[in-house]
Formats: C-alpha cells, sequence, structure tokens
C-alpha cells in the first residue's frame, strides 16, 4: 500500500466545535494513522503479505507509527523517515451525532514524491493499492506497477480531483469510490462506464454497502446493520477486505468478485462500530461476524 502514514489523535466531543471553537472534550485517544497505513494493517491483518510505501518524520510519533506497522506485521522496508521531519498529526474530531471533523496538516506524509519511487520500489509486488497522496506520485507508481506486471488499485480518499489523477484512475485495475466521488470521476452515467482498462469499478454507499461495477454486468450488496460510531477508516478497510479477496494468483479473480464484496462490507461494517481510523478487523473477526448473520 503506498500514500499517507500518519499519527491520529482521535477525540471524542459532545458537539463538532461551534464557530467559538468551544467543544467538550470526552475522551481522546491516539493511534497511527493514515489511508495507506490502515490499508497496509487491514491486509496483514487478512493474512496478505503487505508491505508500505509512505513516509513519516523522525520524531517520537514517527517511531511509534513504524513500530506499530511493524507489530502489525506490514514490512516497513520502504517506510521513508525524513530527517529533522515532523509526522503528519490528524485530528479526528467525532461528535456524539456520529459528525466527524478532520483537522491537521500534511507534514512529512507528503515527502514521497515521483523521483522517490523506480522499478526496484515495485520490483517484488504481484499488487500496488493507491491512496491519498500527491498525484505525480501515484501516477508514477501506478505506470511501474503496471510495467512490472502487478495489478493496481486506487482509492483516491478524501483529496480527488478527478483531473489530477486521470491517469492513474486509467490504470487502476480496481477502483474504490464513494457517492461524491463517483459522480466526480465518472458523471452521473457511471453506472454503465467503468473507465479504468477493463478493471472494476467499486461504489461505496456508506451504511448502504456498496456496488461493483465490472464490464459485463454488476454486483450489489446492502451492507450490514451495525451500530455505528465512527466511520472514520470504513472506506480503508473495506478496500483491505475486498483486495485480500478478489486478488488471486493471476491478478483479479472474476470468480470472487461477489465474496470479495461481502467480505469488504463486513470489514467496513466492523470498522465503523470503534472509534478511530485504525479499526479494521481481521480475518477471524470477519469470518466469525460473517457467521452470526446467517
Ligand atoms: P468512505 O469512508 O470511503 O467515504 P463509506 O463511508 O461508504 O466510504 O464506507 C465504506 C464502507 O464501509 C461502506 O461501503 C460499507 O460497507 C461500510 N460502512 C460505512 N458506514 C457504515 C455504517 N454506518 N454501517 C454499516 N456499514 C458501513
Amino acid at each position: 500500500a503506498a500514500g499517507h502514514v500518519n499519527w491520529d489523535v482521535t477525540l471524542r466531543v459532545d458537539a463538532l466545535p461551534d464557530p467559538d471553537g468551544e467543544a467538550r472534550i470526552e475522551s481522546q485517544h491516539a493511534a497511527g494513522g493514515g489511508s495507506a497505513a490502515n490499508a497496509a494493517v487491514s491486509l496483514a491483518g487478512h493474512g496478505v503479505d503487505a508491505s508500505i510505501l509512505g513516509s513519516v518524520g523522525d520524531d517520537e510519533n514517527g517511531l511509534l507509527v513504524e513500530r506499530e506497522l511493524a507489530e502489525a506485521g506490514v514490512d516497513t522496508d520502504r517506510l521513508r523517515v525524513v530527517d529533522d521531519g515532523e509526522t503528519s498529526v490528524k485530528y479526528l474530531v467525532v461528535a456524539a451525532s456520529g459528525q466527524v471533523m478532520v483537522l491537521g496538516n500534511d507534514g512529512a506524509n507528503e515527502a514521497v514524491g515521483p523521483d522517490d519511487v523506480d522499478a526496484e520500489t515495485v520490483a517484488d509486488a504481484d499488487h500496488v493499492h493507491l491512496t491519498s497522496q500527491r498525484p505525480e506520485t501515484a501516477t508514477r507508481l501506478a505506470r511501474l506497477a503496471a510495467d512490472a506486471g502487478a495489478t493496481v488499485s486506487f482509492d483516491p480518499g478524501r483529496r480527488l480531483d478527478a483531473r489530477d489523477f486521470s491517469a492513474t484512475i486509467e490504470r487502476a485495475d480496481v477502483l474504490f469510490l464513494n457517492g461524491r466521488e463517483a459522480a466526480s470521476v465518472l458523471g452521473s452515467e457511471y453506472a454503465n462506464a467503468p473507465p479504468t482498462r477493463g478493471g472494476l469499478v467499486v461504489v461505496k454507499h456508506g451504511a448502504r454497502g456498496a456496488t461493483v461495477h465490472t464490464a459485463t454486468g454488476s454486483y450489489d450488496h446492502p451492507g450490514f446493520d451495525v451500530d455505528a460510531v465512527d466511520t472514520t477508516g470504513a472506506g480503508d478497510a473495506f478496500a483491505a477486505g475486498f483486495l485480500a479477496v478478489v486478488l488471486g494468483a493471476d491478478g483479479i479473480d472474476a470468480d470472487r468478485i461477489e465474496r470479495a464484496l461481502e467480505y469488504a462490507n463486513a470489514c467496513g461494517a466492523l470498522a465503523a462500530t470503534s472509534e478511530g481510523a485504525r479499526t479494521a478487523p481481521d480475518r477471524p473477526e470477519v469470518e466469525a461476524f460473517l457467521d452470526d448473520q446467517y
């Protein structure tokens, strides 16, 4: 997985801050975050051999993030520790209503640029999952991965301007979009026009599940009914779960799409039941949840 690696501080508040900035903090906790890191940790939890490409600062938070990733079983050989860099801190402010506000700046998590990646970076990868990062880096990685015979997925996260990412989108074998992103990338006709080269377009509908569009038809899953407290990171958990199931020895396995969709919805739903972005379930938890459903 390639993209942002942060330190996340989740603050539970009575209500989102009013214009005077007033909100009562009821609880807080901190953990490693960033969409690429979340996805990598989830993938490892599903039994996938996962590696992270991203960057942190050489401060205390950076060391904590690196240690958490390693403890989760993620290969950190490609995690760049930026000298004198400051690890990006994101504040996830979660109101009792379920509304979320994300504060904080990009810092060391933007350090990996297109010149920092080459054929060697992706040489051992069967698949490259791209998330929030500089468009030029995403585009270069997508091309390098395709040249190396690896499949590519792209989840733009919260920073999509479709024009910036069009070259990445065109190369992606799997594209993950939420409703807003789907409208921006694909236009209102998206249901019939997957733009990726023969690949899959997965459109997420929050509590209402998700749809996978393929070149020959589409599959729907209505989602799972859970008590959601914080959906931050649900998209990362969903993407990791989908990839863990749909990728076979020869790339995307068309026979596994429906199962991957169900599994991914379970991952997203379970991630929504606890606070913070690093809340994806591992394989035994997802399997137990799915067994309980039927
Ligand atoms: P993103 O977080 O990328 O905007 P969504 O909010 O659509 O994407 O969430 C991703 C997936 O997580 C959904 O497709 C669904 O499977 C699951 N999910 C999200 N919110 C809920 C919820 N409130 N209840 C059950 N599942 C949810």
